[in-house]
């Protein structure tokens, strides 16, 4: 069987060191804040080229809090791209906003600006950058468009720990950044984790405070924040993965190597586009195909699994019928039915990548024989 991840795998390969780091936090009773938080906290943001790091409970309350400290105008308008999982859109509304979804591009998925262009008006605060299956937006035109128009930038980079725009981290070139350590993210936890990360001190602090309760020190509290905050044995087992981090997302750039080139002839699937400004981290491997339905059944039938990111574009769920966005003249809209995701992980060999592609190739083969030959 090849899984599309194997977390169980990735334990065993570093099982002493995390271990070790689980029964350091418990003999200090470090489980709330204390140094096993305070060191991860140091490490990512230094991974990721930020000033600050402020760990929280998970990548939803992330966005909630970053968009709570900007202190954006009362029921705004915030653009959203309409390809992502529901939490880039669900902490806008939950937060007092209004959701716009906005379309992505065809050829890399990430937020189309020319659109999001489009569906600025005098009510926009803010717009979501996510960087979605680990390609990065086109930051540059983004930054741009967002200065033009006096609007913040919300970085998601729930699927994008160590991608780069233009040999930059992601996470800081717009206004704040958000992650989240959700186990099968491409770096996760053993249970529920996020982080914001900063290089504005003020923000930074008041990120902090508003996780914690509102309070500076532990009984003086200066306004109603709330309770999000990474815990002590989730702070140190990411602490030891992040020091596997990069060799992890090298090793699905091979893969993702693999597939480009092995599907490059493959006239029956769109394989997504790098462009070239970019370190692209493959969370995800996403092509489409309007068989798609199909070949993942065929996948399945040959123990490779797959899985669909997102079967359903946001403006289609039912959450969001009220947005009246759900038109296929969106992109978005259309090519949901088409998305496929590839198995991707530091699990694969070099090997279940050509069988993957040789699988695949098999599926488009047989049917284009059944055309020429019927009885076949
Ligand atoms: C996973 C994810 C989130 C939410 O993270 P959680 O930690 O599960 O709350 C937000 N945005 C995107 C793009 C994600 O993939």
């Amino acid at each position: 069987m090849i899984k599309s991840l194997d977390l169980y795998k990735q334990y065993e390969s570093i099982k002493t060191e995390v271990d070790n780091a689980i029964q350091s936090v418990i003999r200090d009773s470090s489980f709330i804040g204390g140094k096993y938080v305070t060191q991860f906290e140091n490490n990512f943001a230094n991974y990721q080229q930020a000033d600050y790091c402020i760990g929280v409970a998970n990548g939803t309350d992330a966005l909630e809090i970053a968009i709570e400290v900007l202190e954006l105008p009362k029921d705004s308008e915030i653009i959203v791209p309409g390809n992502s999982f529901i939490s880039s859109a669900e902490a806008v509304t939950r937060s007092g906003h209004r959701v716009v979804f906005c379309d992505a591009n065809q050829d890399d998925y990430t937020i189309n600006i020319a659109d999001v262009n489009k569906r600025i008006t005098d009510k926009t605060s803010a717009i979501i950058a996510v960087h979605l299956y680990g390609h990065p937006c086109d930051m540059g035109s983004l930054v741009d468009l967002a200065r033009k128009n006096n609007l913040k930038i919300i970085e998601d980079c729930a699927q994008a720990h160590g991608t780069e725009y233009r040999n930059k981290r992601v996470g800081t070139i717009g206004d704040i950044g958000t992650f989240s350590f959700y186990p099968g993210k491409n770096l996760g936890a053993y249970g529920d984790g996020g982080a914001i990360v900063t290089n504005d001190p003020e923000l930074a602090k008041k990120c902090r405070m508003i996780a914690n309760h509102g309070r500076i020190e532990k009984y003086n509290h200066e306004f109603e924040g709330r309770n999000s905050r990474l815990d002590g044995l989730q702070a140190a087992i990411l602490d030891v993965k992040l020091k596997y981090l990069d060799n992890w997302l090298n090793q699905r750039i091979e893969i993702a190597n693999i597939y480009k080139q092995e599907l490059k002839n493959e006239v029956n699937i769109i394989a997504p586009v790098q462009q070239n400004w970019t370190r692209h981290t493959y969370h995800l491997y996403v092509i489409r195909t309007s068989k798609r339905d199909e070949l993942k059944k065929h996948l399945a039938n040959n123990n490779i699994q797959t899985g669909i990111h997102y079967p359903i574009a946001l403006p289609k769920l039912k959450a969001y019928e009220y947005t009246n966005q759900a038109d296929e003249n969106m992109f978005i809209n259309r090519v949901d039915k088409e998305l496929l995701s590839l198995p991707m992980g530091e699990h694969l060999s070099v090997e279940d990548a050509y069988q993957i592609c040789s699988k695949l190739r098999n599926f488009f083969g047989r049917i284009a024989n059944s055309f020429s030959n019927p009885r076949d």
